[in-house]
């Protein structure tokens, strides 16, 4: 007999029927006629009851029905009379695939910390709250997609292996098979890769962008959506070592086209969520975060704020002067905290802020140079909770301009004359951003730590399971 998924189990066609169900057990009650059962197969965060009508079945035969347990019942699907659900199974044949022992199956039926579910990440899946979470992350990763298809773009696979460090130096991980006990050196003391296995030095990407500007200029709009890396020793509830990255590039896009480009993006992303995860995020709404549906509901119908770094600076400035408290100094120049994005979008504008133009010192060679000479077209867009969730820029597409930034910033562009060539032949204004997807899925279930939105997260001292 073919199993029904509990998701599809509620259609009212059903009810009457013989179904197959199989999934885990959430949890058992019940007495000496009657015993109730909840399980779940991961297809929705709807348990399905299952009634064992003691007549038929002897508690012999249940004990080994624990949280945690694999089982497959085939019965009636019947309306139910209980309180709590529509309908229910009624037991006529019970498997037992697995059992879990309750004395050493870590998720009973009490409500866990995070902290404590991050130990067990091989089976916090299996909880209500990540079961909604990884449920979620699959819907924003097909909305990511469709959105980019609907619009023309490209999916295109950039490198994950990269011998090109002008962006990350410092902050990558490096790819050998040299023998790390025994490495050849030069008389300076650096160490020889002329025989390693790609003949140079060689590390995981800390972005796709460089790759991803070759094909915007060929196909026009690309994006790219794939693991990336950074060894930055931030342990912070928003950093990953190992995360994904959505990274579209446009070619003849502009600043204004970027901004609008960000904006449609997080807004279809997080609609999609609407539409689409109602029960999961109702689910979180209820139990984790009483404001998440409302706010995110806020955003999708909120015009994001659009604020030159100047200007941005000058109300930082004078809520200081009013005796706003900030942890870290803020002057023309310096590199925003956390503390200062926070407090624009939270306590001054109350909605995302689209931040442009900043000091071209702070910010990456490729941004585009304004007429000023002291800022470049960079976009960060900060969130409510998150902070900055997309950093993107117009990217600087004049050769000579782009040499002296490189210059400037002393950028390593040994092994980078590929990317130069995109300016020297046929270069066109072009755009585009990066947006972590940790950080939207932060924003969209209102977790607050993201090492609970990715299912195994690489931080600092551990790379578990
Ligand atoms: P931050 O200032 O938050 O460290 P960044 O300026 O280093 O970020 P970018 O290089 O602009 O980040 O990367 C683009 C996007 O990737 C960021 O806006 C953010 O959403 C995401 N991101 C960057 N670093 C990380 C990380 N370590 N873990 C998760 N997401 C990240
Ligand atoms: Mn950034």
């Amino acid at each position: 007999m073919k199993r029904t998924k509990i998701v599809d189990i509620f259609a009212p066609e059903l009810v009457g029927t013989q179904v197959s169900v199989k999934g885990w057990v959430r949890s058992r009650r019940g007495n000496k006629f009657v015993q109730f059962v909840a399980l779940n197969d991961g297809s929705t965060i709807k348990n399905i009851q299952i009634v064992f009508d003691m007549e038929k079945f002897n508690e012999e035969q249940l004990k080994p029905i624990t949280t945690g347990a694999s089982i497959h019942v085939v019965g009636q699907l019947v309306e139910s009379m209980g309180k709590g659900q529509t309908v229910e199974v009624q037991a006529e044949s019970l498997e037992v695939y697995g059992t879990a022992d309750p004395d050493t199956y870590p998720l009973q039926k009490k409500g866990h910390t995070f902290e404590f579910l991050r130990e067990k990440a091989h089976l916090r899946p299996r909880t209500n709250t990540f079961g909604a979470i990884f449920r979620i992350r699959h819907n924003m990763a097909i909305a990511i997609h469709q959105f980019f298809h609907e619009h023309g773009y490209f999916y295109f696979h950039t490198p994950i292996i990269t011998a090109s460090d002008c962006e990350g130096a410092g902050q990558m991980f490096q790819v050998t098979t040299k023998n790390l006990y025994d490495l050849k050196k030069d008389e300076n003391g650096s160490i020889i890769y002329d025989d390693d296995f790609f003949g140079k030095q060689a590390s995981l990407t800390v972005s796709g962008q460089l790759e991803g500007e070759l094909a915007a200029t060929a196909l026009g709009s690309i994006y790219t959506f794939g693991p990336t890396f950074r060894a930055e020793n931030s342990n912070t509830p928003r950093h990953l070592a190992e995360f994904w990255m959505v990274e579209p590039e446009v070619a003849f896009a502009d600043l204004n086209d970027l901004m609008d480009l960000e904006e449609e993006f997080i807004k279809y992303c997080i609609n999609w969520a609407l539409e689409n995860c109602n029960d999961d995020l109702e689910f979180l709404n209820n139990m984790i975060d009483k404001g998440l549906i409302e706010r995110l509901k806020e955003v999708v119908n909120t015009e994001f704020v659009r604020l030159p770094y100047t200007e941005g600076v000058k109300i930082l400035e004078e809520a200081v002067a009013a005796g706003k408290k900030f942890e870290f100094p803020v002057y023309w120049g310096c590199d925003l905290a956390s503390e200062h994005e926070r407090y624009l979008v939270e306590e001054h504008f109350k909605k995302p802020v689209i931040m442009t133009d900043y000091p071209k010192d702070i910010k990456a060679f490729y941004m585009k140079l304004n007429e000023d000479g002291k800022t470049v077209q960079g976009t960060d867009v900060l969130f409510p909770q998150i902070g900055e969730i997309i950093g993107g820029s117009v990217r600087e597409e004049n050769y000579d301009k782009l040499m002296t930034r490189i210059e400037e910033m002393n950028i390593p562009m040994k092994d980078m004359w590929w990317y130069l060539d995109t300016r020297r032949f046929g270069t066109v204004p072009h755009a585009g951003f990066g947006l972590g997807f940790e950080r939207l899925l932060l924003f969209v279930t209102g977790m607050t730590n993201i090492r609970d939105v990715i299912p195994f997260p690489r931080t600092p001292n551990n790379a578990e399971f």
